[in-house]
């Protein structure tokens, strides 16, 4: 099932029939903002309107047709992305989003659809994605040009708007062209590049709030980081709130800490602070073996 987990507040989940009512009230409650750029609104009346639109969506996710997701934030359903349709002939589909009023300026959309654009990369094995937006949709035009992809022309008379019709550009994606750093260069990999899922990782333990995994440029033979799934940027900086994450994740640290001594005679636990730390974000390095760099 499609899930990608964006950030420490936000992730998207495949849409269920259960969420027909909080995807509604979504709607109900954004309905004028909505329906400026959104065909579907005015005909969205009542919970059962959603209820199909979600079952409808589930037939195509079993017709490996693609998928319509939500998108969560703080635990609330702030939106939709998903897939209309895919061309397996072609390899292309084309990406469709949108957010409630009051989830809007969070960077949500650019995260979620550059999770999407992953999945259907790498997991898909896609060529060409598209996006359409309307010519005066800005701020839907802003997702694109923000992830790389090229404006490629107009489509004229594209969309009816209840009483209008309008203009799309469209936007498109190759698979080739996206960049793809060696050494991603970010401020927190853990969050931008490994809680996000962008940099695959193989788990070694995981809990609700803590994960550890095999280093992906491994600097000892035996090379396991251990990191809260939240942000925090270090070791100095937990608060006393975060006791029991703390405990966690020194559990985690543990067993994993036992698993490496047992198999390997011996085992270093380390944490790096201030000039030291690369990343800004809490890690313990559970080594075992000479440095190899
Ligand atoms: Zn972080």
């Amino acid at each position: 099932m499609f899930s990608s987990i964006l950030n420490n507040d936000a992730e998207l989940r495949l849409l269920e029939v259960r969420h027909a009512e909080r995807l509604f009230q979504l709607t109900d409650r954004s309905r004028n903002y909505l329906r400026e750029w959104l065909p579907w609104v005015d005909f969205t009346k009542e919970v059962s309107h959603t209820k199909a639109f979600i079952e409808g969506t589930l037939k195509q996710f079993g017709n490996n047709n693609g998928f319509q997701a939500g998108i969560w934030y703080k635990g609330e359903l702030a939106g939709v992305i998903g897939l209309h349709g895919i061309n397996w002939a072609n390899k292309s589909t084309t990406i469709g989003y949108w957010l409630g009023e009051e989830f809007q300026g969070k960077g949500l959309m650019t995260s979620a659809c550059q999770a999407v654009i992953n999945y259907c990369f790498q997991e898909l094995g896609l060529k060409r994605i598209e996006i359409r937006a309307a010519t005066e949709n800005y701020k839907s035009q802003a997702i694109p040009e923000r992830l790389g992809f090229q404006k490629e022309g107009c489509v004229r008379s594209s969309e009816f708007l209840y009483d209008r019709y309008v203009d799309h550009y469209v936007y498109g994606l190759v698979k080739e062209e996206r960049s793809q750093p060696e050494a991603p260069h970010t401020e927190d990999f853990y969050c931008d590049e490994v809680l996000s899922g962008k940099t695959q990782v193989t788990k070694v333990v995981e809990t609700e709030n803590v994960l550890a995994y095999y280093h992906t440029r491994p600097f000892w033979p035996v090379h396991i980081v251990a990191i809260p799934k939240k942000h925090i940027s270090s070791f100095i900086t937990l608060n006393d709130t975060d006791q029991d994450l703390l405990l966690e994740l020194l559990g985690v640290i543990k067993e994993v800490a036992s698993k490496v001594t047992e198999e390997n005679g011996a085992c270093r636990i380390i944490t790096n602070l201030g000039d030291y730390q690369d990343s800004k974000h809490l890690h313990w390095h559970i080594v075992s073996g000479e440095p190899m760099r």
